[in-house]
């Protein structure tokens, strides 16, 4: 939804946007007799069968589910990082690190995501920047320890990104920090910033219904199969690890088959 070009989905050479990747699985799901609805859901009962969706007013039944809601990446909430969103500010190194080859970026965070990209994006980028709130890093040990001995990567403390600059030419140019604890703001110049500060699974709805782990996410074993038989999850959803467009759609073939196997039964 937030991206603008996939270079890393299987079967198209050069790439394809985001939005053009999704109208064309939604014509290839409508050309086998899928039926869209595009609406949000506001509840779910899952207690009895068949289980119950509802949308508002409206309430679907069905006896079996696949959940692929997604997470969402977490955002500073700036409106310039809205704007500038797939023109240089993106959330994930894995899909767009490879665009700024050549070139400067900034990652914002401090966990193990944050340094994760930070590692990664110093195939391509000549510097990387990893700008954080706080003194000390949420991240574990060993992505600590091997961020701080790459060369390439260089950390901006105590600091928050205040804004994305570039909105006039439709790109990023830099950012400016502001230092939380002087109040001090400077500028940086660079093509790139990637967010990194976490994921929120989409999965609200299903708290109280379906096990999740800590993070909120849901469990799955044997396949897709979830806590409540008849209940399969897909992608992100159920997965942040791999967290990639291939990774989610393989998982919803694999959930398709296990419905396909429950109603069998
Ligand atoms: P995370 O651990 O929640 O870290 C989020 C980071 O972003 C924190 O440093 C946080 O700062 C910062 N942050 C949050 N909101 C912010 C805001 N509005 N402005 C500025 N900074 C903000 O998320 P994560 O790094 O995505 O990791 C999620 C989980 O996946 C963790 O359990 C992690 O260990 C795991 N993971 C593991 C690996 C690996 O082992 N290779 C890789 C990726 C993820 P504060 O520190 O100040 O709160």
């Amino acid at each position: 939804m937030l991206t603008t070009m996939v270079e890393n989905y299987p079967g198209f050479a050069e790439g394809i946007l985001g939005p053009q990747l999704m109208e064309e699985m939604r014509k290839q799901a409508e050309r086998f007799g899928a039926t869209l609805i595009q609406k949000d859901v506001t509840r779910v009962d899952f207690s009895k069968r068949p289980f119950l969706i509802e949308v508002d007013r409206d309430v679907y039944e069905a006896k079996s589910v696949i959940i692929a809601c997604g997470a969402s990446a977490r955002l500073l909430g700036l409106e310039s990082e809205w704007k500038l969103m797939g023109h240089g500010v993106t959330t994930c190194a894995t899909c767009d690190g490879f665009f700024f080859r050549g070139q400067e970026v900034v990652v914002i965070g401090g966990g193990d995501s944050a340094m994760e990209e930070a590692i990664f994006l110093t195939k391509f980028a000549t510097k990387v920047t990893v700008i954080h709130r706080r003194d000390t890093l949420r991240a574990s040990k060993i992505m600590q320890e091997k961020a701080f001995k790459n060369p390439k990567i260089e950390f901006v403390w105590n600091s928050v990104v205040e804004k994305i600059l570039g909105e006039e030419i439709g790109k990023v140019t830099g950012v400016l920090i502001k230092n939380v604890k002087t109040g001090e703001v400077t500028e940086k110049k660079c093509a790139g910033v990637f967010v990194a500060i976490g994921h929120t699974p989409n999965t609200q709805l299903f708290v109280g219904q379906l096990e999740l782990d800590e993070m909120g996410y849901i469990i799955t074993r044997n396949g897709t199969h979830t806590s409540v038989p008849g209940v399969f999850a897909a992608g992100d959803v159920q997965d942040h690890i791999y967290r990639q467009a291939i990774t989610a759609a393989g998982s919803g073939c694999m959930a398709a088959i296990d419905v396909e196997k429950f109603l069998e039964h």
